[in-house]
């Protein structure tokens, strides 16, 4: 009986990932055909200082509007095009798309200080010798300043051929565009190559957050890198706020920007207008913060 049994379920798990290997083939050639079929869309997710209780920016976050599955979350299909080489493709409309939102932003509205953009870049992203060229044409054709783009790269980049991060970085850095390390804590960690590379912010990974405010040793971890952020003199950004006990404590820290749920979900640019850059007058308590205007 147990015989039976057991041969039953490895029937099902090979049907299962059989299921599953077609899936992915399928979702290989769908990518392939969406950037033409501009089935992507980027969604906005306001940054804040944490002090001045203020949105400075978004970070841009890319959507698969597909035709038949409908909405693809970015986690089901970032590390398929990053298999197949498709990211790239991705990952440069993203940066151009995002770059023309934020100056067309900071052309209609007159606010105090410009928006900054944040956009993810894969390691396949960085080992393209185009990508420098790329972003200096974005950057002229929208009258960016570099100084309103940020790059957010992991911690496992910086392991691999250091040599040539460390170009990359530093022609980066002589065009004032901010470099930043996503899902910091969560990686490599390794804690020697941080001073060696030209990099100007921590992004503390979501998980550390979540568990953020409990009194156990979970507090440390981001405590720690609130820490390790002053003393290198590196920005920290918190990823995935979402209770205003996790504000409270982070702002006591002295951690200076925050994102997540508790501001706002990643949104669509049209939301983001509306949501942000109108109805100044009518601010209650839970109507998301405007961006200060001149
Ligand atoms: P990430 O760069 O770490 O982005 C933050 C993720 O946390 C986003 O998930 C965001 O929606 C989510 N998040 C933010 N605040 C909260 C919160 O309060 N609670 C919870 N539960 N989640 C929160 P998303 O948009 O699903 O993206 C997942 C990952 O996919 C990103 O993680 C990023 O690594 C990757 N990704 C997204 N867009 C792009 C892109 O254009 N290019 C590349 N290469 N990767 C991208
Ligand atoms: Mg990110
Ligand atoms: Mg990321
Ligand atoms: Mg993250």
């Amino acid at each position: 009986r147990a015989k039976a049994a057991s041969k039953n379920s490895s029937q099902f798990f090979d049907a299962a990932m059989h299921t599953q290997v077609l899936n992915r083939v399928a979702l290989e050639t769908d990518l392939r055909k969406a950037l033409e079929r501009e089935e992507f869309v980027v969604y906005y997710q306001p940054i804040f200082d944490l002090q001045e209780n203020q949105p400075i920016g978004f970070e841009a976050l890319v959507r698969w509007q597909h035709p038949t599955r409908g909405f693809i979350p970015p986690d089901e299909f970032i590390s398929v095009a990053e298999e197949t080489g498709s990211i790239v493709h991705l990952d440069r409309w993203v940066l151009e798309k995002a770059c023309q939102q934020i100056a067309n932003w900071n052309q209609k509205f007159a606010l105090n200080s410009p928006l900054k953009i944040s956009i993810n870049l894969s390691v396949q992203d960085l080992h393209q010798a185009s990508l420098i060229r790329e972003i200096d044409r974005v950057l002229a054709e929208t009258e960016l300043a570099g100084n309103c783009l940020t790059l957010e790269i992991t911690e496992s980049l910086l392991i691999s051929e250091i040599d040539r991060t460390v170009d990359l970085l530093a022609q980066f850095a002589s065009r004032e565009i901010e470099v930043g390390i996503d899902d910091f804590g969560t990686g490599y960690s390794s804690l020697g190559y941080l001073h060696r590379f030209p990099v100007n912010n921590l992004k503390i990974d979501r998980s550390f957050v979540a568990r953020f405010g409990s009194g156990n040793r979970e507090d440390r971890v981001v405590d720690t890198i609130v820490t390790l952020g002053k003393q290198l003199g590196l920005s920290v950004t918190a990823e995935g706020i979402e209770t205003t006990q996790q504000l409270e404590q982070l702002q006591k820290l002295g951690c200076e920007f925050g994102q997540g749920y508790l501001f706002s979900k990643p949104l669509a640019a049209a939301e983001i207008e509306r949501l942000y850059f109108s109805n100044r007058s009518s601010a209650g308590s839970t109507a998301p913060k405007a961006f200060p205007c001149a």
